[in-house]
């Protein structure tokens, strides 16, 4: 579960993706974090378009190959035959049978970036070989074959662009040390690399614009998901995301008997501070806040929200340790240690939180609203006592009617 990001950036105030986030589109890389989902995100989307183009091309070479072997149409010696055969099923068949396992089995997704690379590279060197053992051989058109694997190691395959450009050298500079490793005609060499230079060159801009257009796709809808998710001042998740992850949290702590923990964060006397200092100071003083609520945050179930104005939810999924005024005290001193000063405060002149806790064990006496409204409850009995200081409620505590007992640390 995510916690925190810092607020809301990509977009420019018109709505279209700001000059950085462009500029790591058009260089096809974005922030590591950020990239690693792309990654997925982009072999996802190109899986079912590579299992049929390689169903496709082990089909054809199932169909070409009997024609081959009737003889009919290529009359090539079958010392020439024998090695076409050999390579083709072989060598390229298997490696189009690894590519198809790669698109199939879940396990090998992660890996498929380097798997088909290297396996469209292995098939089309053996296509190569074909095609250059029949020229030599007197039959050119075979090379119909080299700028079918092109084709679709570079458009079909899903391949990142970056490996694009791999495979797509790989396999000119194969074409060619074959052709002339096999002693074709310089001739039909040179109008043949031509041929399939400009085959690669097309479909390799065909594959740059088509990440592209992916990448700024996806960028896109985590931006637009960010907007519908979180604070766009705090960066924290918003009061509907907050409704949704308690609610699941809830349920899940329900059936793994664990403990939830809700934490409610109200600046003091905050009215005042913008009456003093400003709106625009009173927005950073929320940003600081929420960024000392959103490190609290540590652990894979925790998470944090904006709850109201100047009111933050921090929700600890089975609490470790005994002492659950641990984190809240420490989100309270943090806030002090900030030093920023607030006179119109009772507290010793700079800002500071009034927290109030609770924690339950949900069973079916429970509900979260009552966890939500007891944790209000101790917030607003913080305030009462003073502002600055932590209240916390513990199910533990509770009377078998399972009302909960208050007491006050500090
Ligand atoms: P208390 O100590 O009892 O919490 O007093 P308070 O003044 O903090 O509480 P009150 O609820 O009266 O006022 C909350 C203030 O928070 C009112 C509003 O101006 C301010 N506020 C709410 N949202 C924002 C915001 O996004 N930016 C800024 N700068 N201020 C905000
Ligand atoms: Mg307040
Ligand atoms: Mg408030």
């Amino acid at each position: 579960m995510q916690k925190s990001r810092s607020s809301t950036t990509g977009f420019t105030e018109t709505g279209s993706i700001d000059s950085k986030t462009q500029r790591e589109v058009e260089r096809l890389r974005f922030a590591p974090q950020t990239e690693a989902e792309f990654q997925t995100y982009f072999v996802q989307r190109s899986l079912t378009r590579a299992r049929w183009a390689t169903a496709i091309y082990l089909a054809l070479v199932a169909v070409v190959t009997p024609i081959n072997m009737r003889g009919t149409m290529t009359p090539l010696a079958d010392s020439v035959l024998q090695p076409i055969y050999l390579l083709r099923l072989g060598v390229a068949c298997p490696a189009l049978v690894v590519i198809l396992a790669a698109t199939v089995i879940p396990e090998l997704h992660r890996h498929y970036q380097w798997i088909a690379s290297t396996a469209v590279i292995v098939t089309g060197m053996a296509v190569m070989f074909i095609s250059g053992l029949a020229a030599a051989a007197g039959m050119p058109q075979f090379q119909m074959g080299d700028v079918l694997v092109i084709v679709y190691a570079t458009l079909f395959l899903g391949l990142l662009f970056r490996a694009v450009m791999v495979v797509a050298a790989a396999l000119l500079l194969g074409f060619v040390g074959v052709g002339w490793y096999l002693g074709v005609s310089n001739e039909h060499l040179i109008f043949a690399s031509s041929v399939i230079f400009a085959t690669t060159l097309m479909s390799a801009l065909s594959a740059l614009r088509m990440e592209r257009l992916l990448r700024a796709n996806f960028i896109e809808n985590r931006l637009l998901n960010d907007i519908a998710e979180r604070d766009g001042l705090s960066g924290l998740y918003n009061r509907r995301m907050f409704d949704n992850l308690t609610n699941r949290l809830w349920l899940q702590a329900q059936r793994n008997q664990e403990p939830l923990q809700i934490i409610l964060v109200d600046i003091d006397h905050f009215k005042a501070y913008n009456d003093l200092y400003g709106h625009q100071a009173g927005d950073n003083c929320i940003r600081r806040v929420a960024a000392i609520i959103a490190r609290a945050a540590k652990r894979p179930f925790d998470f944090c929200a904006r709850y109201g104005g100047e009111e933050f939810a921090l929700v600890l999924y089975a609490p470790s340790g005994t002492d659950a005024t641990a984190l809240p005290e420490q989100i309270r001193r943090e806030t002090m240690a900030m030093n920023i000063p607030h006179t119109h405060s009772d507290a010793g002149g700079i800002l500071t939180v009034s927290i109030g806790s609770a924690t339950a064990e949900p069973d079916t006496k429970r509900s979260l609203a009552g966890l939500i409204q007891t944790a209000d409850e101790a917030l607003y009995r913080a305030k009462q006592l003073g502002r600055n200081r932590v209240l916390h409620v513990d199910s533990a505590e509770s009377n078998p009617t399972g009302a909960f007992k208050v007491f006050a640390i500090k």
